[in-house]
């Protein structure tokens, strides 16, 4: 397992090494992130795996788990969130298959064969995301 998060990697090379990489990942650095949270501290610790499933399907899966800080939508205060996210997705080739798959699982589509890690890491956490954040207190 590689300690650090790389921006983008190989597609088939990772899922035919069943690459894995584990590391910190800055909230400041995610843009996407940074301006949809609170404050921009503290970091999402990630572990991603490449590989093929039981089924021969290419596959990256992980998880992302680190603390947010998110404002209150009832008092407007800001507190800490924690974030835990399961990474699962079915890598595609094709639009066709990534239509296909959407009903079953969650395609991501691997174009130029690069699989760019950290915007996925970015997506994941966004999709995480609480619609109407509440802090304990108005929970
Ligand atoms: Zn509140």
């Amino acid at each position: 397992m590689k300690n650090a998060i790389p921006l983008r990697v190989k597609a088939a090379g990772a899922v035919a090494h069943g690459s894995a990489w584990r590391g910190e990942l800055p909230v400041a650095d995610l843009g996407r992130l940074a301006a949809a949270v609170a404050g921009r501290e503290g970091s999402l610790r990630v572990e991603l795996h490449a590989g093929r499933d039981a089924s021969g399907a290419a596959r990256l899966h992980g998880s992302i788990d680190g603390e947010l800080e998110l404002s209150c939508q009832h008092c407007l205060g800001r507190f800490r969130w924690p974030l835990r996210a399961a990474v699962d997705l079915r890598l595609v080739g094709s639009e066709a298959e990534e239509r296909r798959l959407l009903r079953e699982c969650e395609p991501w589509l691997v174009q130029d064969d690069s699989l760019p890690l950290r915007e996925i890491v970015e997506d994941e956490a966004l999709l995480a995301l609480p619609i109407a954040p509440r802090c304990p207190a108005c929970a």
